[in-house]
């Protein structure tokens, strides 16, 4: 990869670790340029929004109006979409399911998060379980591979999970936690790549053991195109209508449900806080934080300054980190020694796989050219 000298965005905290960021002659990046120029513009919280979305809702009712649930909600138990439950079922009348997926590292706080949501609201909540024997054999594989990107194996079996549930069930609406006030700057792909089941399939097929039978798949094809077209699935963002402030939303579910905050974004999980605050930053130097921080600056809801304080902190606390360690170590089966000859193994990406890069770039080219897709994706 080619070396660039440092350079950080004048306007929000991504920098050069994100090797494909372009910056315009006021050192301004291009995810804020892309963000001020086309997320912004069409972005609008207010009465009409708010409108849009119970209209919305009319429909969502109207389409599921024989089924014992109109709509289904994938359930981590952090912020989003704990507070979307509560959108979905009093704001816009509607009555979800809540899907969870326990993958095997939930935190307790989260699985309790979920069932307080749950109870507190009255709605129905299914659990599925990703076969363990499976998801940990695709997991070592991933550490096997040296790539960045290993929360793909659980983001997969959650995503793919929820997907198959509401077509097998026949729910056509899914709701999502997706938000622009605080994801509006998806993180490079060389960080985090795309849900790509035919780059999965490849990393397990070189270093798996087993057949992964059980473990859920859907592929990008049958995500983009069979799902919505002929399964006349849809997605709905809700938070993108109503006024999203995370703190305000976190006290609300705090006082009204019991609900308990944790640090930072995806520290719901062990594994994914792990992966971001040890694995990615120590062995790629990439910090998914700056994402997360640029997002609030963009929105106002924190100054870069704060944002620069916070990046100068450690993700978490070392002798947590080290307890991680040794602990997913454990539980997939190899010793610390094994995961830091993993951690000082050569450095690959999704490039160095068989992969749908070109297909799901020209799939979000696309939706973005038609308005159905808002993030950049270069
Ligand atoms: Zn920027």
């Amino acid at each position: 990869m080619k070396k660039r000298e440092f350079q950080r965005c004048t306007n929000c905290v991504m920098d050069t670790t994100d090797s494909a960021i372009t910056f315009d002659e006021k050192g301004v990046c291009d995810f804020c340029n892309d963000y001020y120029k086309n997320i912004l513009p069409k972005w609008h919280v207010d009465e009409k929004s708010k409108a849009e979305l119970l209209e919305i809702a009319k429909k969502i009712r109207k389409a599921g109006r024989k089924g014992k649930y109109d709509c289904i909600i994938g359930m981590s138990g952090g912020v989003d979409s704990s507070y979307l439950c509560y959108i979905a079922k009093e704001v816009m009348g509607l009555r979800p399911l809540l899907y969870s997926s326990d993958t095997g590292w939930n935190l307790k706080i989260a699985d309790d998060n979920i069932r307080k949501i749950a109870q507190g609201l009255n709605l129905d909540l299914v659990t599925e379980q990703v076969d363990w024997e499976e998801m940990k054999d695709l997991q070592l594989a991933f550490f096997k591979s040296q790539v960045p990107y290993q929360d793909l194996p659980q983001d997969h079996a959650i995503f793919a999970g929820l997907y198959n549930y509401a077509v097998k069930h026949k729910i056509r609406y899914v709701l999502t936690g997706a938000n622009n006030a605080t994801e509006c700057i998806r993180p490079p792909v060389e960080w985090v790549y795309q849900n790509d089941l035919k780059f999965i399939l490849d990393v397990h097929k070189r270093f798996g053991k087993r057949k992964l039978k059980n473990f859920p798949k859907c592929s990008m094809l049958r995500y983009r195109l069979i799902y919505p077209y002929f399964y006349g699935m849809k997605r709905v963002a809700p938070l993108n209508y109503v006024e999203y402030d995370k703190e305000k939303a976190k006290a609300f579910l705090q006082e009204r449900f019991g609900w308990e905050t944790y640090d930072n974004k995806h520290y719901e999980n062990i594994f994914t806080r792990f992966y971001e605050g040890y694995y990615l930053p120590r062995k790629f130097g990439y910090d998914k934080r700056k994402c997360y921080l640029s997002n609030l600056i963009l929105t106002g809801a924190v100054t870069r300054d704060e944002a620069l304080r916070e990046l100068e902190k450690q993700p978490y606390d070392e002798a947590t980190m080290q307890a991680d360690k040794a602990y997913i170590a454990e539980k997939l089966g190899i010793g610390t020694e094994e995961f830091d000859a993993i951690m000082s193994g050569e450095n690959k990406t999704f490039r160095d796989y068989r992969n749908s890069y070109n297909f799901i770039r020209f799939c979000t080219k696309i939706l973005r050219a038609a308005g159905k897709e808002k993030k950049m994706f270069r």
